[in-house]
């Protein structure tokens, strides 16, 4: 193992290599001549009271005593990815898949990719270098030897690697991850990547190349908005995710889409807990899966393994470096 220094220190990432043009002459979609593209469906794999809003009102030491509600959300997901024929990428957390070993099998016998959500939902801004090592170590580990195959895929909770925190992608590569999909390039409190490119790219930083599968925005008025997932796909119009994807589509590359099981569980319990954090949880569920059959009956999915975006650009490296904010 390479020797990564302890501490919070900035990352030696120095240059970038866009995924170049995935046009597939599908026919998904508005019966329009524009470039069809298979995008990322993606799934975060956690229970309802793991999520970064309700830190402050549900302990880890309390996690064990609640009503486990993630198999119903999951298998909500997987009838409505199989209605639509579309393959997704899961980003399990450990400490489920450690209580749910058969869940995580199902959704890989359903031919969709298993990928590390890390053990415990703890922020990588949270966490030493020598913690986070282990969280993405183990929770490796016990995916793989519960799916046997490997799991090179990585997203932080609450999207948190931020400026500062860079050293996470070493440490990723050192442990044996291929691709990321932890920098959001929006601006907003508590997370986000500011001035990070919006499509798939490679990371070259000292520990070797490191795959960037962003969440996808839509950039307007020179801001990116965050368009394709959780609370925002919730709350703001259909139509910024629609058309954030349909954007990517036209750059010929994959947008990538997020969704968690709680987002479709209507029953789940509600927590009592404060008036933003409720917003954000609970509103809007009631339509989210509606949208998603929109969603999905619009464009084409499949995994980012699937979708080819990894192996493009890890096989890409001497392509110019292009990366930005664009
Ligand atoms: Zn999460």
């Amino acid at each position: 193992m390479r020797n990564v220094p302890s501490g919070r220190r900035t990352g030696s990432l120095d240059s970038g290599v866009a995924l170049s043009a995935v046009a597939d002459p599908g026919t998904r979609g508005d019966a329009s001549s524009e470039p069809q593209v298979e995008h990322h469906f993606t799934v975060d794999v956690e229970e309802y009271f793991q999520v970064s809003a309700f830190e402050p009102y549900v302990s880890r030491a309390d996690w064990g005593e609640l009503q486990s509600r993630v198999a119903i959300g999951v298998h909500l997901l997987l009838a409505l990815l199989q209605r639509h024929r579309a393959r997704a990428t899961f980003f399990v957390l450990g400490w489920v898949a450690e209580r749910h070993p058969e869940l995580i099998k199902a959704i890989a016998d359903a031919g969709h990719e298993i990928a590390s959500h890390g053990w415990d939902h703890c922020r990588v801004t949270d966490q030493t270098p020598d913690q986070f090592r282990s969280s993405v170590r183990k929770t490796k580990r016990v995916l793989e030897d519960l799916v046997g195959a490997p799991v090179i895929g990585f997203r932080a909770p609450s999207f948190s690697i931020v400026r500062g925190y860079e050293w996470a992608f070493d440490l990723l590569i050192e442990e044996g991850y291929c691709y990321d999909s932890s920098l959001f390039p929006i601006r907003r409190p508590g997370y986000g990547y500011p001035g990070g490119a919006r499509d798939p790219y490679a990371l070259c930083t000292r520990s070797g190349t490191l795959v960037e599968v962003p969440p996808a925005t839509l950039r307007r008025w020179g801001v990116n908005l965050p368009a394709a997932g959780g609370a925002y796909f919730r709350l703001l119009p259909y139509v910024l995710a629609r058309t954030a994807l349909r954007d990517s589509a036209r750059r010929g590359v994959p947008g990538t889409f997020y969704v968690h099981p709680w987002e479709v569980d209507l029953d789940q319990p509600r927590l009592p807990v404060s008036w933003s954090a409720r917003v954000r949880h609970y509103g809007g569920l009631r339509g989210t899966m509606a949208r998603l059959e929109r969603l999905l009956a619009e464009f084409r999915f499949n995994s980012v393994c699937g979708a080819g975006a990894v192996a493009r650009l890890l096989s890409q490296r001497h392509v110019a470096p292009q990366q930005g904010d664009r």
